[in-house]
């Protein structure tokens, strides 16, 4: 039951996803959450070694697409910065976002991946997709109260599970074999 809200990768940072290694599975489109996962949410700036992450993806054909559930204009900027399609105001875990994110990249569910900092938005929905899901650890910085005081809490729950699941220190993130729910 609780296997909806577990990922299918957990990682460190969005830096230790590898383009082959997502190839290898059939994955050529991410749609990528944008705070405190590419990003700091209290910053107007990507880490350089995301920058060169995502620069490294690109240049291996792995499309992107930011889905963010926040609304301002800033998730533009971001976007524009790195010259890729986003989606705003997402209310993930809801699936119209990932659907609108899917369109722009012209993907499909077998070959697209959510890569997100939360279970209950971006790994629940991606799951509900029936998408290949990769959790990452979340950047420091500030986050809103609510995701604070409730969405952290409940993950606690799930994330003592999934980190008995992997090796942080080996880099084996995958949790059992690859697979998706449908
Ligand atoms: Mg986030």
């Amino acid at each position: 039951m609780l296997q909806i809200f577990y990922p299918h990768m957990y990682v460190p940072s969005v830096t230790e996803i590898d383009a082959k290694e997502l190839q290898a599975i059939g994955i050529r489109n991410l749609l990528l959450d944008l705070d405190n996962t590419i990003v700091r949410r209290d910053r107007e700036q990507f880490p350089p070694a995301v920058e060169q992450w995502l620069l490294a993806l690109r240049q291996s054909d792995v499309n992107l697409c930011i889905v963010s559930n926040n609304g301002s204009g800033r998730v533009h900027r971001l976007a524009d910065q790195l010259q890729v399609p986003c989606v705003v105001r997402a209310v993930k875990p809801l699936r119209r976002a990932f659907r609108l994110g899917m369109q722009r990249l012209d993907a499909v569910v077998a070959n697209t991946a959510v890569v997100g900092d939360q279970i209950f938005t971006d790994i629940l929905g991606g799951n509900l997709m029936g998408l290949f899901t990769i959790l990452v650890v979340p950047m420091p910085g500030g986050e809103f109260l609510g995701t604070r005081l409730i969405n952290r809490q409940l993950e606690k729950i799930i994330l003592g599970r999934v980190t008995s699941l992997v090796s942080h220190s080996d880099k084996q993130y995958h949790l059992g074999k690859p697979r998706r729910f449908k």
